[in-house]
């Protein structure tokens, strides 16, 4: 069932005073978008609009009056990044002459009083008058979002910029955005934006994209993992030092994920955990360092789990993990850290891996229970406190106090997953574990226990708001952070249109959200996660299934983009209006096409060889395959994805002969080298089936073609180690040749 909020929202403003809307709004959570009174994305809560237009600035040589910006002491950063972007003047005090642009901090203003700790450090209102503009918050970040706004208002005529009169008072309903996922491998590593051409444009390109995130009010990206090690490239250190601060004016923190103990990348088989782990893989050793190695808390059925640094009583072991977190820290200034221990999410493996634990862990925490304050959550808010404590400490000659600047977030033991069933009471078990840790943990500030995505609680209500509820009663001021997979994320799928934010106010009550996809080619994608991230709806639309069961088929129609509402895709509508924000008119309507052509048939477009391509070529080598699978389907499916590629592409092309830009002019590439793999993998699988002459001929020229497409640009100029998703392509191309053995 879909309910156009925005209709809604219409009636339900209507009724109220002008006077009175945006005040008093105790409860954040967007259920009242204010729709398109004017065209800022992410929606704004509350927008009136006044009579008439305030020129900002006249035409170079005019007499008339220029605006420029004012503001003082916390102000003064936002102030900086709104002259920059206008090309124009700060002034501490209001100079003769000017028409005013306002900034300033009000830390007790009425309209962020009565909002909650998630909504308040970014509430702004925006005043916009004949005389000037009056730019308002509580925090420095208030102000950081109400300039962002303020950029969207504008329109430029005839060398003239002015902007609407009107009153906005706007809040965000979660606390961070992570509405970009930068890397293509999951969580874990690949850069989206390290396309092969070096290092400076690596880091010209970020910046653009962080100015992306600036304007459409994203303030986490999931930037780097997976692991601490400071020295994986030369000049990695200071090359994410200057993204971190970067991205830090702006009011966006990167998001740097690794382990905390397990180092499940050092032995785990998948696709997804082929590429290593860039950190010390530690081990239990008794004494530390140099005593023989033993075994501790693991996963029952991967016994060598047992043995990476999972003892929590090794005092000397933890040391050591801690200092070479401490020492990322400092090196790379992160906005969050994603501490990931052993790769235990449901409540039954948790419980069974801590069974697992070592002689000494025993006698420390003797209970068996998750809950026990003798028991696995005792152990962990030891540990998870000594990491904080030292963390803490981190400062830096750049300005940074990870006291201030860092988020921790602890991801399992114990994540959950919706298809929990045991015992029957998972959920409420779940709580009592989380609730245990946050008062062992005690009072310690910016930390957030991550979950999987969850729905609804069989008691009713929300899981998410219930536990958030949970933790409140607590009151140490522990946040949620929900990591959800619903596609577009190379775990799930790789949909270039994933729609599974229209769920994120299923997340309501966590402090941080990351949505796992809006990478490389998936901008306008971004762009939607903040509008369902800041507003909770897509200018109205949202997904409402009454029960689990319908949540859960919705969310995996998502997953496996198979989900394409016309309230969001239609022509005129928010997807094709980010389009055309991105790129232009023209071009925008090019891509627009092109992100449509899969209608919701889950079989979309090639334009990432990593795990698309890969996980294929992975089936090909396979000694065994899971039940079910049959190579004709798997036949099928690959030449419906290349009908897709070289569908897109056509629009791709046009779009990249409208528009010099980079996005468009890389999407069209990639699609290119797609559409070859694509086929490739279609005649390698043929081959499988039944191996015809005609095939391996033409799967010759397809490799051939692909290599000189590929040695097209010359040799790639990787900045990471894993070189982007062109880091790939020579290998999987070696790869097909192999399993077909062709030369
Ligand atoms: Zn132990």
């Amino acid at each position: 069932m879909r309910i156009n909020l925005a209709v809604a929202a219409a009636l339900v403003l209507a009724t109220i005073p002008m006077d009175q809307r945006g005040r008093g709004q105790a409860a954040a959570f967007s259920e009242r978008p204010s729709g398109q009174v004017v065209d800022v994305l992410p929606t704004p809560k509350v927008c009136r609009l006044r009579d008439g237009r305030l020129v900002l600035m006249h035409p170079a040589g005019s007499n008339d009056r220029q605006c420029c910006i004012v503001a003082q002491g916390d102000a003064t950063p936002a102030a900086t990044l709104l002259a920059d972007r206008l090309k124009v003047k700060t002034a501490s005090t209001l100079p003769d002459g000017c028409v005013p642009v306002n900034l300033r901090i009000e830390p007790a203003a009425s309209f962020a009083s009565d909002l909650n700790r998630d909504s308040r450090p970014e509430a702004y209102r925006i005043e916009i008058g004949t005389a000037g503009v009056d730019l308002l918050a509580a925090r420095p970040e208030g102000l950081l979002r109400s300039a962002a706004t303020l950029l969207q208002l504008l329109r430029v005529e005839k060398e003239t910029v002015s902007v609407p009169c009107l009153e906005i008072t706007d809040w965000p309903d979660f606390r961070f955005r992570c509405a970009s996922d930068w890397l293509i491998n999951v969580e874990a590593n690949r850069w989206a934006y390290d396309w092969g051409d070096g290092r400076e444009r690596f880091l010209a390109r970020v910046k653009r994209k962080l100015d992306l995130c600036f304007d459409y009010k994203i303030n986490q990206v999931w930037f780097d993992g997976f692991g601490w090690n400071t020295g994986r490239f030369p000049g990695y250190a200071e090359l994410m030092r200057e993204c971190s601060r970067y991205a830090r004016r702006r009011g966006i923190r990167l998001t740097f994920a690794g382990y905390g103990g397990g180092y499940g990348t050092s032995y785990q088989q998948s696709e997804i955990y082929r590429c290593g782990y860039f950190g010390q893989t530690f081990v239990n050793r008794r004494s530390y360092p140099d005593g023989p190695q033993y075994d501790c808390r693991g996963m029952e059925h991967v016994p060598q789990s047992r043995r990476f640094g999972t003892c929590l009583s090794n005092q000397a072991l933890c040391q050591a993990k801690l200092d070479e977190m401490k020492r990322f820290v400092a090196a790379v200034e992160p906005g969050f850290l994603y501490i990931h221990d052993i790769d235990t999410g449901s409540f039954s493996e948790s419980g069974e891996a801590w069974l697992l634990r070592c002689e000494a862990c025993r006698k420390q925490w003797p209970s068996d229970d998750h809950a026990d304050p003798r028991g696995q959550a005792a152990a962990l808010a030891s540990w998870f406190g000594r990491i904080c404590d030292g963390l803490q400490e981190v400062t830096t000659d750049g300005g940074y106090q990870a006291k201030r600047d860092l988020t921790v977030i602890f991801i399992s033991p114990l994540y959950t997953h919706y298809v929990e069933r045991r015992p029957a009471d998972v959920w409420e078990r779940e709580t009592e574990y989380f609730v245990a840790l946050s008062r062992l943990l005690g009072r310690r500030p910016n930390v957030q226990f991550g979950l999987r995505e969850q729905f609804y609680r069989p008691a009713g209500g929300k899981k998410i708001a219930h536990l958030r509820a949970a933790l409140d009663g607590v009151g140490h001021g522990h946040g949620i952070h929900v990591i959800a997979f619903g596609g577009g994320d190379h775990y799930q799928s790789d949909d270039l249109a994933n729609i599974s934010g229209a769920m994120a106010h299923f997340y309501e009550g966590a402090e941080s959200v990351c949505l796992s996809n809006g990478g490389v080619h998936e901008e306008p994608v971004q762009i939607l996660n903040a509008e369902f991230l800041w507003s909770g709806s897509a200018r109205g639309y949202r997904e409402e299934p009454p029960d689990e069961t319908a949540a859960v088929e919705r969310f995996q129609r998502m997953a496996k983009g198979r989900c394409r509402p016309a309230e969001v895709f239609a022509e005129g509508g928010v997807f094709q209006r980010i389009c055309w924000r991105l790129w232009g008119d023209r071009a925008g309507n090019e891509m627009y096409r092109a992100y449509l052509v899969p209608g919701e048939s889950g079989d979309g477009p090639v334009s990432r060889v990593w795990w698309t391509v890969t996980a294929a070529v992975r089936r090909l080598k396979a000694e065994s395959l899971p039940a079910g699978f049959r190579w004709e389907d798997e036949h099928a499916r690959w030449l419906r994805r290349l009908a897709a590629t070289q569908s897109a592409l056509k629009h791709a092309r046009k779009a990249a002969a409208l528009s010099d830009h980079d996005d468009v002019r890389w999407f069209a590439r990639c699609l290119e080298i797609g559409a070859r793999f694509a086929e490739a993998v279609a005649l390698s699988v043929e081959r499988r089936i039944a191996d015809k002459p005609g095939a391996v001929v033409r799967l010759q020229e397809v490799l051939d073609d692909l290599e000189s497409q590929i040695a097209a640009s010359g040799p790639p100029e990787k900045t990471d180690i894993l070189g982007g998703d062109p880091g790939c392509w020579l290998e999987t191309l070696a790869n097909l040749r192999e399993i077909n053995r062709l030369k």
